[in-house]
């Protein structure tokens, strides 16, 4: 079989591999669809503290498939199941993982990151994974594609459901990749009144614009805290996300919002960073600023339910596929900055 494997900073290369053999407590799948996130990119550039630049991994976390192999202990799963997978898993006796947050476990073990991930045709699921709930079934109804992508939402879930977002509610997004898109997706589907994106490149908001935006604002034309004002009337907003990892956009938001209003600083800066920000304006005027990362296993299967349901249209955050022989390809791809959402497709050799 073939795999995208990634051979230290900057190098990924296209194997051949026999293909791996289930142990008796684990599955084996074919994976049909992997997307290609900024945690990959952000390995390949040699910046994850998890995979160093020495490290041989298949990357790849977002990922979906059918059940093709079982081991002979394993129980509950079949032959022919389509399945995706929550990547972190839980040690299962922390603090957080008795809490059911895998995803804040200290010890997690993650596909595409410790355990080889999607990037390849076939991939075997741990018996860790299945023991703590990581393997789900997906609906008959829900492409390959739409359940790769359910993993991003789950994380960007997590970070939603802490904001309480109402239709009452104007929403900031700030940044324009697939993530930023979204929360354009989830503020749709919330109903928010006002939802306001910000980009520094007119092609880009002109392209996340219709996943749910009400507003755009160009950052390399005017000044945002302004625009912003001035769109919402003088009243701020009442919920921003900061969706790409640049401090100025985390002072940015805390000066757009409204009383009340809430924050998810969504995307980590490099570590170090140090940010000014106006804590008697938290303290005035009664502010929530919040953090998340991941998703737990219940997060996963709430956004599931949201693409199912179609509430939540994941796949127009899709803007490039390639198939296996592609894959590096697909990674130059993701890295020139071009485009939202790339899909690795491991079943089909080229589709370029
Ligand atoms: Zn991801
Ligand atoms: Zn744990």
């Amino acid at each position: 079989m073939k795999a995208a494997v990634y051979k230290g900073q900057g190098r990924i290369a296209l194997d051949e591999r026999p293909q791996p053999e289930p142990r008796d407590d684990e599955v084996l799948v074919r994976v049909f669809a992997a997307s290609i996130c900024g945690t990959d990119t952000k390995v390949l550039r040699g910046g994850h503290f998890r995979v160093g630049v020495n490290d041989t991994r298949v990357l790849g976390h977002e990922l979906a498939g059918e059940i093709i192999k079982i081991g002979q202990h394993v129980s509950h799963w079949r032959l022919g199941q389509r399945v995706s997978v929550v990547p972190n898993i839980g040690c299962g006796h922390c603090d957080m993982c008795r809490k059911g947050l895998n995803n804040m476990c200290p010890d997690y073990k993650a596909f595409g990151i410790d355990i080889d991930g999607g990037f390849q045709q076939h991939m075997i699921v741990t018996a860790g994974a299945i023991s703590g709930g990581n393997l789900f079934e997906i609906p008959e109804t829900m492409s390959y594609e739409e359940a790769s992508l359910v993993e991003p939402l789950s994380c960007c879930f997590n970070a939603w459901k802490d904001l309480s977002v109402t239709p009452e509610d104007r929403v900031l997004i700030l940044g324009t990749g697939p993530i930023a898109g979204m929360f354009l997706q989830l503020a749709r589907a919330y109903g928010a009144r006002q939802v306001i994106v910000v980009g520094r490149r007119a092609e880009r908001l002109e392209e996340i614009a219709p996943l749910g935006a009400t507003h755009t604002v160009d950052s390399s034309k005017v000044d945002v805290v302004d625009e912003v004002m001035r769109l919402t009337g003088g009243h701020g907003v009442d919920v921003a996300l900061t969706c790409a990892p640049a401090a100025e956009l985390q002072v940015q938001a805390l000066s757009c919002l409204a009383r009340l209003g809430r924050i998810n600083f969504f995307s980590g800066l490099n570590k170090g960073t140090l940010v000014e920000l106006d804590t008697n304006k938290v303290h005035y005027w009664g502010l929530k600023l919040l953090g998340s990362t991941g998703s737990s296993i219940e997060d996963y299967a709430r956004a599931l339910r949201l693409v199912e349901t179609g509430q939540v249209r994941v796949t127009e955050v899709v803007t490039h596929r390639f198939g296996m022989c592609e894959a590096v390809a697909a990674f130059d791809h993701a890295l020139s900055g071009r485009g939202m959402k790339t899909i690795i497709c491991p079943q089909e050799e080229r589709l370029q």
